[in-house]
């Protein structure tokens, strides 16, 4: 299986770039440009502003200076137990199983790390990662994450999971992946009969589709590849300015993952990562849309919208809130239609 990539330099000679575009270059600090074919098949070039076009062409705002971001702004170093292991809340482990992605998203949360081609994990880190887990045991979930997890051979996959699961037979893994939507093609039934041979604990696969057309048919077929071996899917999409900033297009991102089988679980506040300025939203523009969002979705439709707060302050959920005061022993709550209603205190 061969993910046919676009480099900038031939997205340069291809394509009519914007001004913004054009003007973007490549340093040592900045994110990889790197566009898959099949995502690349997605967008409309005609158009500058396409939603998807601006999740992956590089931009001259990257270069914007602004002294509130950080290139690590969830204190993630800090956390840290080696190079890989990402240890912040007790009860579960982010392991980075490679930097690599077949497609760099300009918004990437974590691009202090991904692209700087350190390539996939050492069997040796992944031996110490399962003792790190095996010693502490409130420890009951591990996110396989990265870089894009499916990146990473066949071969090296089943020796990760294998050693994971002999040490820590009951551990919940979380298969993080873009490749669903990125590169669908390499999903196919070599790589979910790998997962089918370490059932002792269960997978979730959690994917980020960020706009209803990053999930055409065939990324559909691919979730469904997982969805159908017994791997639920969930969804983690990000607020980006020009791509779903706007109440229709997240209520139909919403209700069309919903009625692929895949459950919006999170909708997060852009990081304050150095770079992303440009396609961060306002937090009272995010309350506004989850509001409206708890109006228009049904329960099973709605993600939770989170921040996941600055110096490692870990993920707390952001939205409007519907408890206006509590007086005299009686709770009083605003209705979505904004009316009062009262609750006493017991
Ligand atoms: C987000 C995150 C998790 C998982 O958090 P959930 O709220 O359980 O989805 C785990 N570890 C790290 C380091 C994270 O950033
Ligand atoms: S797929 Fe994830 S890790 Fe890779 S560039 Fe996109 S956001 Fe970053």
């Amino acid at each position: 299986m061969k993910i046919e990539i676009q480099s900038f330099d031939e997205l340069k000679k291809q394509y009519k770039l914007s001004d913004n575009e054009k003007a973007f270059k490549a340093s040592k600090n900045s994110l990889t440009v790197s566009i898959t074919k099949h995502y690349l098949s997605l967008i409309n070039l005609e158009d500058e502003k396409d939603p998807l076009r601006i999740q992956v062409f590089p931009s001259v705002l990257e270069e914007n200076e602004n002294n509130l971001e950080n290139i690590d702004p969830l204190f993630e170093i800090n956390n840290s137990k080696s190079s890989r292991l990402i240890h912040r809340y007790e009860s579960r482990v982010a392991l980075l199983t490679t930097d690599i992605c077949p497609m760099y998203c300009r918004h990437c949360f974590r691009r202090r790390f991904t692209g700087k081609l350190l390539g996939p994990i050492s069997n040796k880190e992944i031996e110490e990662a399962s003792i790190y887990i095996q010693k502490h045991p409130k420890i009951t979930e591990i996110l396989l994450t990265g870089g894009d997890l499916l990146t990473l051979t066949n071969s090296k996959l089943d020796f990760l999971i294998k050693t994971l699961r002999e040490r820590n037979p009951k551990l919940i893994m979380r298969i993080c992946t873009r490749m669903v939507i990125t590169a669908p093609s390499r999903i196919d039934a070599g790589l979910i009969s790998i997962f089918k041979k370490y059932k002792s604990a269960p997978f979730y696969l959690l994917t980020q589709v960020n706009h209803p057309r990053e999930l055409d048919s065939e990324a559909i077929k691919a979730i469904n590849q997982f969805v159908d071996a017994g791997i639920p899917a969930l969804n983690q999409c990000v607020m980006l300015k020009g791509v779903n900033d706007n109440f229709d297009t997240m209520e139909e991102l919403c209700n069309k993952l919903l009625f692929n089988r895949i459950k919006p679980y999170y909708v997060f506040q852009g990081d304050l990562v150095s770079g992303t300025s440009h396609l961060r939203v306002n937090v009272d523009r995010t309350i506004e849309i989850e509001r409206e969002m708890r109006k228009r979705l049904s329960g099973l439709a709605m993600p939770s919208f989170m921040i996941d707060l600055p110096k490692g302050g870990g993920k707390v959920p952001l939205s409007a809130c519907y408890l206006k005061s509590f007086n005299d022993n009686i709770y009083t709550f605003i209705t979505l239609d904004g009316e009062e209603r009262e609750y006493p205190h017991i």
